[in-house]
């Protein structure tokens, strides 16, 4: 091709006005002098403001004084979450020192390593409720991410790394405060390695993005693609580093209770221990789970060394179901009544209407995510009459409330 033919393919500027082109070495395109230094530019103020944002990075923290006490954010999280007292003190401690580790000057000797927590309980007692409730207490940024969609890099899904695309967009794309942020991963359980033994064939959604956690928990510097996703091959990437991000992790890990029974099992003929003397709560094993139990579930022993703080949920039960119904700050039957009220009419609920709703719950196992779709299928039909009635009162009782479930076909739903 003549010279004078040849474009920027950037700018479009003929070769014969720029100072000097040069080709791409894999593909017929060009970029002229003029582009290049324009880029040099961009580059140089981009680094000089990452460096000016990094500067200040624990300058800003506040003071530890000004900051929720563990007790503080124990009490808060009652407001919202019934039951979960060992998971709720140690999210509490984790997160307090999360701040001390913030407000730490730079050059201090002793450098206090974060604690990321590993949270196992069963689906819908609570775990992304926790989460989401500290997250209103914090002034960091935080965010909830689901392990399920990755994948190891070169598979269709999402890059380990587009976890903190969230995160950077909840700092408004400031790195250096992302960098002091808190990430919940939901559903850690879904890339435990499936079986006991390391897998000889490639395993896609295991132990592939196990190692490529391990990189983010353990603290390195990562490429974060800003728009997530592999969408957009051509964004530029972000370093973000994860030294000072707190991982807090949840999964059901379906099924541990097998492994922690056994376990006990086995230890019960070795040592001396509660187990052995018979103190062992067969209904919940869960409170037993030890770090061995993740192993054996599938997770690979860096990772589990990673997230030092293990913790569990409790199943809730009838009368935590019940309590779930009315008394959390935002509990289901206070945004009835807070609808209802909008219209001008005061909705009340009889105890023995809240005692079947949970029966419900229990019977067809929803558990406590059911409750909401129990009172939905109850309330739907007066919802719609209500607000275009003079009724100033109205009172679901368990008869009423037993009809409208049959009505809506509620007992002979998917559910059961
Ligand atoms: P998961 O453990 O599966 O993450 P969630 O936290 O999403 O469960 O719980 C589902 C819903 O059930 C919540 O939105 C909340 O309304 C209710 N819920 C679950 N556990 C509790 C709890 N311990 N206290 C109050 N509400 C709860």
């Amino acid at each position: 091709m003549a010279k004078k033919n040849i474009k920027c393919t950037f700018c479009g500027r003929p070769a014969d006005q720029s100072e000097m082109i040069v080709p791409s070495p894999i593909s017929d395109s060009y970029i002229c002098a003029e582009c290049v230094s324009e880029l040099d530019e961009a580059l140089k103020s981009f680094r000089d403001g990452a460096k000016a944002a990094a500067t200040k990075d624990g300058g800003d923290v506040k003071d530890l004084g000004s900051v929720p006490r563990p007790r503080e954010i124990f009490d808060f999280l009652n407001q919202y979450v019934i039951g979960q007292e060992s998971a709720k003190r140690y999210l509490s401690v984790a997160v307090y020192n999360h701040y001390k580790r913030l407000s730490q000057p730079k050059d201090d000797d002793v450098d206090i390593e974060k604690s990321n927590i590993i949270i196992v309980g069963p689906t819908g007692t609570g775990k992304t409720l926790l989460a989401k409730t500290i997250a209103r207490l914090l002034d960091v940024p935080f965010t909830i991410v689901d392990a399920t969609v990755l994948t190891e890099a070169g598979y269709v899904g999402e890059d380990i790394e587009s976890l903190l695309t969230r995160l950077l967009q909840a700092a408004d794309y400031d790195v250096a405060k992302a960098e002091r942020g808190i990430v919940f991963i939901d559903e850690i359980d879904k890339i435990a390695r499936k079986g006991d033994n390391p897998s000889i064939t490639r395993d896609v959604s295991g132990e592939g993005v196990q190692q490529g956690l391990l990189k983010l928990l353990e603290g390195s510097v990562v490429n974060v693609p800003p728009q997530g996703g592999r969408k957009h091959p051509e964004q530029r990437m972000i370093p973000v580093d994860t030294k000072n991000i707190l991982f807090i992790c949840g999964g059901a890990f379906d099924g541990i209770e097998r492994k922690i029974a056994q376990r006990l099992n086995t230890h019960m003929v070795g040592y001396s221990n509660n187990v052995q003397r018979g103190k062992v709560d067969r209904e919940n094993f869960l409170q037993y789970v030890a770090p061995q139990d993740l192993k054996s579930f599938g997770l690979i022993p860096e990772i589990i060394g990673r997230l030092p703080i293990l913790t569990h949920l409790e199943p809730l039960d009838r009368d935590a179901l019940r309590r779930v119904l009315t008394e959390p700050k935002n509990a289901i039957i206070r945004q009835y009544e807070k609808m209802f009220a909008m219209d001008g009419v005061k909705l009340t609920f009889t105890p023995e209407a809240l005692d079947l709703i949970v029966d419900k719950a229990i019977e067809y196992k929803l558990g406590a995510r059911g409750l909401r779709s129990i009172v939905e299928s109850i309330m739907i039909e007066p919802m719609f009459e209500v607000p275009s009635s003079k009724v100033k009162k109205f009172e679901v009782t368990a008869d009423y409330a037993l009809e409208r479930l049959k009505e809506s076909n509620f007992e002979t739903s998917q559910y059961k």
